[in-house]
């Protein structure tokens, strides 16, 4: 596409000049005028509604209000100097308006008796609500003067920017000298059809109310043929990965159930597989049948038996004749991972072996050489499986478990293990909301296990609060008399490190104090200790020779020790949701009845109420992901690793889940039509997918 005048530099808008186009380029990363046109505004001012001074609240944003001009003062000296007048709404009830600067010409033009609109931001202090340098209209207003903008758009801006009136009000003139100027040079970036299909309006007819609507429903209008216009195009280009992927590598072919799955199925499982796990298994046979690349995301709860699930998929692997390995974030979790795939094949049908961090370098030279000959049938490891050193001699299958820690870059790294990709099966126990599985595995093929083995007991759940301390030092004796063991998690934040590292210490001196040696032992494990002795404790508690272990999170991930069935978090009401439920998901993982206590203080906001109630009343990992992604919004929940991919500038996944699932529809139905976008009608789109794949930016591009 040709340059068009929306890319002029903005130094040449009128009203701006080159301090300006110096300061926007600094402060906001803006060069063109395209880039005023998509700087959208944050919020919409309703400037229909108006407040008594009776409901106003310090916390709300912008409001306006109507009253009289009671008296005028100036007070203080020099640079303390300003003027307040005293301002009276019909009810009688009385505020401040303050001015700090130009109190000559409000003295001036500001007159008492008379009726006035004031507008800005309340706040309260000495037990009145004040308004500094209100924005002030004549009431009633005359006709025409406001235009008929009744919704004033908001827009950010920076300290330095306002310096140098490019305030809010400032930003909107540039942008109304824009769109008033260029507007018709606004592109239409989605095919007319689809426009038709789901009622939206243009990009240029957008773009106009986004800035400046008419009313509330053509805002609404405009922000979802926007949101609709961004979720389209990621979901284009993920699909179109997706696409091309299949149509370009082949896929290895696991055609045969063999000796090895049978034997395994028939002899030696111990349980029956629950619907869940066969209908994902079923996935996995199909995704290996098609002759092309499986890349399969499993999410399951943690419990819900995707062990298995890897366990059939490798051997299905074996059974055709290749290697498969199985890649976990830590140490401590692929040793369990190596151990519980031994004991359930009791030594027997293939050869399982494992290589991480501390496998001494003789023990290496051997399994490298047993990798390239073919010897071994399964490896299970850490990071160390990526390395360029590991060679194998048909890698068939690869499962990743708990796929939040590993990156799109190290999943391509492992394709590159075989001429031919291996399929890629990747396991995580976090559950997702369906937004976010959508936008950021979204060209992966995903299954779910909703469903846990039968007979497993919930968890029971249980809030108490400081003051029931000593109820809850009973019930952990009552339990471990029992038998059973206990994990105690303090919270350990960055932020706050020096403090939480005080809280763990005087925690561990109470613990040591109400459970004695001889009769208890306590491991201790947190982020500050050598990892060697980290594993030391560890291991001291999954053998059992500990009751206690008191930790910091570093027990979140994947830890299995059956016997421990009480889970008690303090300060719970400082995690966040899905950490809970995690953390949760350490214990019920044996035959006993197993508990999870919330210890928290008196004092709990709305939003910590709503976290720890959450916690009490239900079990279901995906629930609790839907309310946490509703309570902290995309970006914290898959932190900070894959926020990139979640840059939204005006689709919310928290809100916009129809949208998203229409982009997502529509998109799948124009492949099925057109896999390889070269119908005229999808003309727009082949045109986008070419330019971002040469690494175009999306606003450059429309
Ligand atoms: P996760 O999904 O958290 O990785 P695991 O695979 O570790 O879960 O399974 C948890 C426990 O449940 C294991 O002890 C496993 O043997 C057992 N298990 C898995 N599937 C079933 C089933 N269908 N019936 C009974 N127990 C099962
Ligand atoms: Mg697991």
């Amino acid at each position: 596409m040709q340059a068009s005048n929306l890319d002029t530099p903005l130094v040449y808008l009128k009203g701006v000049g080159p301090k300006r186009a110096e300061l926007l380029q600094k402060e906001l990363g803006m060069a063109s005028y395209k880039d005023l046109l998509y700087h959208y505004p944050f919020r919409y001012i309703d400037r229909t509604r108006f407040y008594q001074i009776r409901e106003l609240d310090p916390e709300m944003p912008l409001v306006q209000v109507v009253g009289k001009i009671l008296s005028k003062e100036v007070i203080g000296e020099k640079h303390k100097k300003r003027l307040v007048a005293k301002f009276a709404d019909e009810t009688g009830a009385i505020m401040e308006l303050v001015w700090f600067q130009s109190i000559k010409w409000v003295e001036d033009h500001v007159m008492r008796g008379s009726t006035y609109i004031a507008f800005g931001k309340p706040t309260f202090f000495n037990g009145s609500f004040s308004i500094s340098h209100p924005e002030l209209e004549n009431y009633p207003r005359p006709p025409g003067l406001t235009g008929n903008l009744t919704l004033q758009p908001i827009y950010s801006s920076t300290e330095k920017l306002k310096k140098n009136f490019l305030d809010s009000k400032g930003l909107q003139k540039l942008i109304q000298h824009v769109i008033e100027l260029h507007i018709n040079e606004v592109r239409e970036t989605m095919p007319a059809y689809v426009l038709e299909k789901y009622k939206l309006i243009s990009r240029k007819e957008a773009l106009v109310h986004i800035h400046f609507p008419a009313n509330q429903a053509k805002l609404q209008q405009a922000e979802r043929r926007l949101k609709f216009e961004e979720l389209f195009f990621i979901q284009l280009q993920l699909l179109y990965n997706k696409q091309v992927r299949s149509l370009k590598f082949k896929g290895l072919l696991f055609d045969t159930v063999g000796e090895r799955v049978n034997t395994f199925y028939k002899e030696m499982l111990p349980f029956d597989l629950t619907n869940a796990q066969k209908r994902v298994i079923k996935e996995i046979r199909i995704d290996t049948q098609k002759g092309s690349q499986m890349n399969r995301l499993v999410q399951g709860d943690v419990g819900s038996g995707k062990t298995v699930v890897a366990l059939i998929s490798m051997l299905l692997a074996n059974d055709n004749g290749y290697q498969a390995c199985m890649m976990a974030p830590t140490e401590i979790l692929a040793r369990q991972h190596y151990e519980s795939l031994v004991s359930l094949l009791k030594g027997e049908l293939v050869n399982i072996s494992i290589l991480t961090g501390t496998t001494t370098k003789k023990q290496r030279t051997v399994l490298h050489q047993q990798l390239e000959n073919g010897e071994i049938d399964i490896l299970v490891g850490t990071h160390a499986l990526i390395e360029d050193k590991v060679k194998f001699k048909n890698l068939g299958l690869v499962v990743i478990d708990e796929q939040h820690r590993f990156g799109v870059e190290q999943r391509a790294k492992l394709w590159r293990k075989n001429t031919i990709p291996p399929h890629i099966l990747v396991m995580t126990a976090t559950p997702i909301p369906r937004t976010l599985a959508m936008t950021l595995y979204g060209d992966l093929d995903v299954s779910v296990i909703d469903e846990l083995p039968a007979g497993r007991k919930p968890i029971e759940t249980r809030h108490l609060l400081e003051g029931q301390r000593l109820r809850m030092f009973g019930f952990m004796k009552q339990e471990i008399a029992k038998g059973r063991q206990v994990y105690v998690v303090y919270p350990l934040i960055k932020e706050s490190e020096k403090l939480d590292l005080m809280h763990l210490e005087a925690g561990i001196e109470q613990f040591r104090f109400e459970f004695p040696l001889p009769n208890y032992q306590i491991s201790i494990v947190h982020g500050q200790m050598p990892n060697a002795d980290k594993e030391f404790e560890m291991r001291q508690f999954i053998e059992g020779k500990t009751q206690i272990m008191v930790a910091t999170t570093v027990i979140e991930v994947g830890v299995n020790v059956p016997n421990a069935s009480v889970m008690i978090i303090e300060n719970a009401e400082r995690f966040g949701l899905s950490q809970l439920h995690q953390l949760r998901g350490r214990v019920g993982r044996g035959a006993e009845q197993s508990y999870c206590i919330l210890m928290s203080s008196n004092k709990l906001s709305e939003n910590s109420k709503l976290r720890l109630n959450t916690m009490v009343k239900t079990n279901n990992g995906f629930e609790i992901s839907e309310i946490d992604l509703q309570l902290r919004g995309p970006g914290d929940i898959t932190g900070t690793q894959q926020s990139g991919v979640l840059e939204l500038k005006v689709a919310n996944l928290a809100k916009d889940q129809i949208i998203l699932q229409e982009a997502r529809n529509t998109v799948i139905e124009i492949f099925e039509r057109d896999p390889m976008v070269n119908l005229p009608e999808n003309s727009l789109l082949k045109t986008y997918l070419d330019r971002k794949n040469q690494g175009i930016a999306f606003d450059k591009i429309s």
